[in-house]
């Protein structure tokens, strides 16, 4: 036993580069889950580096508050990522098999169907239905290929992004291909969940799939996918961009035009995954500005300072016990407090996080949450 412990403090520290650390707090600044959490994300960098302390640790029910928003290691001055020591404990947790009933089962169904969210693999490309959506084939090579996200594929409510897409890549005459019921899972949330083994099959399988489409490049339309194949699939053969990316390259080119205006005040909320993990901050305000009448605003916590909507980190299966205000909340509030008509975001759970929370604050007479692709098809463009 002993001997085990050694062996994953060892790793612990070398995985995690522990001893890099020098206490200073910027991780714990910055973390936004502070404020309605007891994390403390600096102390648990200094305490995983005690052996004897890690199960312990991995009891602690704050492990499962963090929303793996990289705030802490965009903010670390020696290159840590602060987040991913509680990863590991997490995985310490899901090793002992003592995991929470719903992560277990979302787990399992991406494990068994491809997608975390318990529904029938057969049935991820439904939502294609009485659309006109070309497929890949592998053998035939198409410029891009567009990987959907579980969520997307499943989720009635936030299907729209990937139908008014279609619709947009159509009228535009972009080279794309959507994979069939072929595609599974990136892994995002099994990554962050701490589940090691099937993540590492995960990437195996997708990274053999994917690389057989003669595609010049990936185009994803959540950027949960979008940061988990560029940092955690190595071996994947041709780049991955989030959709934002392509509309304002198909704007620069001229490819896109819409009919409709709106004039709302809208304010964008930047994606975790999409700005500080994946840098992309301009795309999508590019695609807004294109919106004719529109005004947009700018959140105080804007691009990389931009407060968290407490969705990811497989945050959609681990309820925080904390009654404090949910950052979500706090954004919204935020939003209203700039005289924002609509928070237009880029992302499948902060569409759904934000939404739900413009409603328990009973807001949705003043304002809404909409993805940029939901906006965009109220433009009479791409249809
Ligand atoms: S920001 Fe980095 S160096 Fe500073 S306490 Fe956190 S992990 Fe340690
Ligand atoms: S990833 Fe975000 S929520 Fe998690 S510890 Fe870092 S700053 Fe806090």
């Amino acid at each position: 036993m002993r001997g085990m412990m050694m062996s994953e403090n060892q790793t612990f520290t070398e995985k995690f580069d522990l001893l890099g650390c020098i206490q200073c707090g910027r991780c714990t600044g910055g973390c936004p889950v502070t404020a309605r959490s007891n994390l403390n994300i600096r102390r648990f960098v200094y305490d995983a580096y005690h052996e004897e302390a890690l199960e312990e640790l991995a009891r602690l029910a704050e492990i499962w508050d963090c929303t793996a928003c990289h705030t802490c290691a965009v903010r670390c001055p020696k290159g840590l990522k602060p987040l991913e020591v509680l990863i590991g404990l997490r995985t310490m947790v899901i090793e002992s098999g003592k995991t929470q009933p719903t992560v277990r089962d979302a787990l399992e169904s991406v494990f068994r169907e491809g997608n975390p969210w318990e529904k029938a693999r057969a049935t991820r490309c439904d939502w294609m239905e009485g659309l006109e959506v070309k497929i890949a084939q592998p053998d035939t090579a198409v410029e891009n290929l567009f990987f959907v996200c579980c969520t997307i594929a499943y989720d009635p409510r936030v299907q729209v992004i990937a139908k008014n897409l279609v619709r947009l890549l159509n009228a535009a005459g972009v080279d794309y291909g959507f994979i069939d019921d072929g595609e599974s899972c990136c892994g995002s949330e099994v990554y962050t969940l701490g589940e090691d083994g099937l993540f590492e099959m995960i990437v195996e399988d997708n990274t053999e799939f994917l690389n057989e489409f003669q595609a010049a490049r990936i185009v994803t339309l959540s950027p949960h996918c979008f940061t988990t194949y560029n940092r955690h699939y190595p071996d994947l053969n041709k780049p991955v961009i989030h959709y934002t990316q392509l509309l304002a390259e198909l704007l620069d080119q001229g490819r896109l035009t819409w009919e409709g205006g709106l004039e709302k005040k809208i304010v964008f909320h930047d994606p975790c995954y999409l700005g500080k993990q994946g840098g992309i901050y301009d795309e999508p305000r590019r695609v807004l500005q294109e919106i004719k009448g529109a005004k947009l605003l700018e959140f105080g916590r804007a691009r990389e300072r931009s407060l968290c909507c407490e969705g990811g980190g497989g945050k959609m299966w681990v309820e925080t016990e904390s009654k404090k205000e949910r950052l979500a909340e706090t954004r919204i509030k935020d939003a209203k407090a700039l005289g924002a008509e609509i928070v237009a975001v880029a992302c499948p759970f902060c569409l759904l996080t934000l939404e739900d929370a413009v409603k328990s604050l009973g807001f949705e007479e003043e304002m809404r949450v909409a993805e940029i692709m939901e906006l965009l098809g109220e433009l009479g463009g791409g249809n």
